[in-house]
């Protein structure tokens, strides 16, 4: 199969579909990859690294929407992009089409079969090549959150191991998920006095047995989210609840009563956030404060770390990548439900009914 990577156009997106080595392992199974000259730059991947691996470099990315089997991306396609696409192509990327009615009207118009990340599933009901970007997420909340905690950010002036004889500050976690078990890890290695908060006991359970006495866990109910966040230094909020919005677990009124200077990183953000009072930032600009608490409150926070996230990224998605590459993709479907379940679009039909229904689709 003739496999195409076009460069992210997406402003200040620099993660790309397929890593150098990638695209040897498409390579040694007998595939063919154009990959856009300067797509994997700005994360260190030269147009060598690709054509040492076996790629071609294509000189524009209409070449590749013009002539590539299958498209890999990280982004959902953008206007000029879908407008490219075509019946008989197979596009393999995040799109994230609810709440995007423009991009989902241009697939359909497109005639293209396109697979989404997000929604691709795994045996144990996990979405495997989401958890990647929540954990890059996690990992990130403790140390942007330890920054906001100086001084000279608006935080309290704490450093969050402490050192001998003061202690270390207190962090709370809200939703022992994905986010929340990696943000937990990184704050406790760094010191922190640590407690995870979540409606799961099965999942507490986890994570006791995980992390041992080193991270608290704490049922969240209502009196016990609001105790610990008012004694917290730094609140993560990493919240979901499938298919919804994220609840606002913390009002305006219970902020103020925070300490003043503490930190909340709120990273289900991306699903309109946790606390009452976030609103979505951008990596330029990513902190602002309210009632004397720094909000961090960055949507897309894998992207500061575009390397990191394409190794991870591409770790997820290379075996489904392999499947749909090496037998097509309606015979890996018919193997593999779970590539089925990130099915979304196919000739000019919308074949995932979360997206028909929000967007009055037939399904
Ligand atoms: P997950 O499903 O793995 O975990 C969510 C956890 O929240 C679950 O354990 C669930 O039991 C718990 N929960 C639900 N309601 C709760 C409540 N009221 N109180 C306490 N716990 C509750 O999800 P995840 O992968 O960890 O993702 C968490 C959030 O982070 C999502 O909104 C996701 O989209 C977001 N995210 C944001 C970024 C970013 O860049 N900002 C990156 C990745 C993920």
């Amino acid at each position: 199969m003739l496999i195409g990577v076009p460069k992210e156009i997406k402003n200040h997106e620099y993660r790309v579909g397929l890593t150098p080595s990638s695209v040897r392992e498409l390579v040694a199974h007998g595939h063919k990859v154009q990959v856009e000259t300067m797509a994997g730059a700005g994360i260190g991947f030269a147009d060598n690294d690709y054509v040492a691996a076996g790629a071609t470099i294509a000189a524009s990315a209409s070449d590749i929407f013009a002539s590539a089997e299958m498209i890999i991306k990280v982004k959902e396609p953008q206007k000029v992009e879908y407008e490219q696409l075509r019946e008989g192509q197979l596009l393999f990327t995040y799109l994230h089409l609810a709440p995007d009615p423009d991009q989902t009207a241009g697939l359909v118009k497109s005639g293209v079969t396109a697979i989404a990340y997000e929604t691709v599933t795994d045996r144990a009901g996990g979405l495997p090549l989401l958890a990647p970007m929540s954990e890059v997420a996690g990992r990130m909340a403790p140390q942007v959150g330890a920054a906001a905690l100086q001084k000279a950010n608006g935080g309290r002036g704490m450093l969050l191991g402490g050192v001998p004889g003061v202690a270390p500050a207190k962090v709370v976690v809200i939703g022992g998920g994905v986010v929340g078990t990696n943000a937990a890890r990184i704050a406790a290695g760094m010191g922190a006095d640590v407690i995870i908060l979540d409606k799961n006991v099965k999942r507490l359970t986890y994570l006791d047995d995980l992390y041992g006495p080193r991270i608290k866990t704490q049922y969240a109910t209502i009196d016990d989210t609001e105790a610990l966040v008012l004694e917290a230094d730094m609140v993560v909020g990493a919240v979901l609840v499938p298919g919804a919005a994220a609840p606002k677990l913390i009002k305006k009124e219970q902020l103020s009563r925070m300490k003043p200077g503490s930190v909340i990183v709120d990273v289900a953000i991306d699903q309109g956030g946790c606390f009452e009072t976030s609103k979505a930032t951008t990596h330029a600009d990513p902190t602002y404060i309210v009632d004397d608490v720094v909000h961090y409150c960055v949507a897309n926070m894998p992207g500061a770390v575009a390397r990191t996230s394409t190794f991870a990224l591409n770790n997820a998605t290379l075996p489904f990548a392999l499947a749909l590459a090496d037998k097509g993709w309606k015979k890996a479907c018919q193997d593999d439900p779970h590539l089925v379940a990130g099915l979304n679009v196919h000739a000019g039909k919308i074949t995932y009914k979360a997206v028909a229904d929000a967007l009055g689709y037939e399904y």
